[in-house]
């Protein structure tokens, strides 16, 4: 362990050691396999299982992990091999992640290098360096507000159509921020236990509009008295029909010069009523506005109201998920659970803030950052002393060094 590590687990220990800590596992503890990945050298154990509460307390008091995970499957033997656990349901899981946005402040904070040729770059990293076309990637990443708050609103989008348009139940839903750049929503219920990887994936398209084909959602050409005429879905109607009209709805309203029309079509579309959406079936009352256009209109609207989540975490079935209630490795900071109607207020800055105190560390580089009402940096090169919250983040992100 290098003395960077030494502090973060020294300080996670006192954290899990406080007498007033406790676990809030999930439902059916005991049918769970628990993983956790250790310091030394980024060691997994994992296929372990708990009784109750205490005794898993017990064990991350006795590790002190980087990271606590649980699986969404439920097993008949959660200690047996892989092939031998016995599934019987697992949880359906969704994960929103700032990874899997384009935010337009990534490059102001986030940064790659090709572990292959060294080349480097800012912003979120490409899947192929574009010099050597190699996979393997060296990311470094950070978290702010922008990220957060996009994150939030894929999760309210989310939750909206798990109600509405799947029919989840909301008793049997929580909500959670993982602790660093996201939202997990969780849904412990028979209704959805049973359901295999296809079926997991049809539910993952749906949400993200996966292969939608407008036709099939209502927009078709038809001829009135020998002219045709664009004709769309209405307003309201259930599903994803209602919220194409709905995005367009909101583009005409505000970016429809931003994706990619001409500035005739987009006048055309400015100088159009947009209530008469809320109105008329018939779209080609829009002067010079054809089928095509309708068209990207359409995918574009979809690609607002569409909820960013990773299919990898919904899909998989043996998925070993971060345990609310425990640290975040990667920040220090805590995993845990939002009651939905705060989510949002929540503050990912405030709220999860786990350690007092203050630290002095030495500061490699930073980006600017804001933790309670305060905020830090941008540093270079530095030595400071911050609350503990503010260092533990920086050794986390391995952006600092401790300083005894
Ligand atoms: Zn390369
Ligand atoms: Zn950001």
């Amino acid at each position: 362990m290098n003395p960077a590590e030494q502090a973060i687990r020294q300080r996670f220990q006192q954290y899990y050691l406080d007498p007033k800590r406790q676990m809030d596992p999930p439902p059916s503890p005991a049918e769970r396999e628990y993983g956790f990945l250790l310091f030394n050298g980024k060691f997994m154990v994992r296929h372990r299982s708990f009784k109750d509460p205490g005794s898993l307390l017990t064990a991350v008091r006795d590790l002190v992990p980087l990271h606590v995970y649980f699986s969404t499957a439920y097993y008949r033997e959660p200690t047996a091999p892989m092939d031998e656990k016995g599934w019987t349901g697992a949880d359906l899981v969704f994960d929103i992640d700032a990874d899997h946005l384009n935010t337009p402040c990534k490059p102001d904070h986030d940064n790659w290098k090709c572990k292959a040729c060294g080349t480097i770059g800012n912003g979120g990293a490409p899947k192929l360096c574009p010099k050597c076309k190699n996979d393997r990637m060296e990311e470094q990443t950070w978290l702010c507000d922008r990220c957060l708050q996009e994150a939030k609103e894929e999760t309210a989008k989310l939750l909206e159509m798990l109600y509405t348009d799947l029919g989840i139940d909301h008793e049997a839903t929580r909500l959670f921020f993982s602790g660093h750049r996201g939202y997990h929503v969780h849904v412990y219920s028979k209704q959805t236990s049973q359901l295999g990887e296809e079926e997991r994936r049809e539910i993952a398209d749906y949400l993200l509009a996966q292969g939608l084909d407008p036709q099939l959602h209502e927009l078709e050409e038809t001829s009135v008295g020998g002219t045709r005429v664009a004709e769309g879905p209405l307003m309201g109607q259930p599903g994803w029909r209602g919220r194409i009209v709905a995005g367009i709805y909101d583009l005409l309203g505000s970016e429809i010069d931003q994706i990619g029309l001409t500035s005739t079509q987009v006048s055309a579309l400015r100088s159009w009523d947009r209530e008469d959406l809320l109105r008329k079936p018939f779209w080609s009352s829009v002067k010079g506005i054809g089928m095509s256009t309708w068209k990207t209109l359409v995918s574009k609207a979809v690609e607002k109201k569409s909820a960013r989540i990773d299919t990898v975490v919904t899909t998989d079935i043996h998925r070993l998920i971060r345990m609310p209630g425990t640290l975040n490795g990667h920040t220090g900071l805590l995993a845990m659970k939002v009651p939905e109607e705060r989510l949002d207020e929540f503050d990912p800055f405030t709220e999860p803030l786990a350690f007092q105190g203050e630290m002095k560390v030495k500061v490699t580089e930073s980006p600017g950052f804001r933790l309670g009402e305060e905020r830090f940096g941008p540093y270079q090169d530095e030595t400071v002393l911050l609350p503990s919250a503010a260092a533990m983040l920086l050794l986390c992100k391995r952006r600092a060094q401790p300083i005894a």
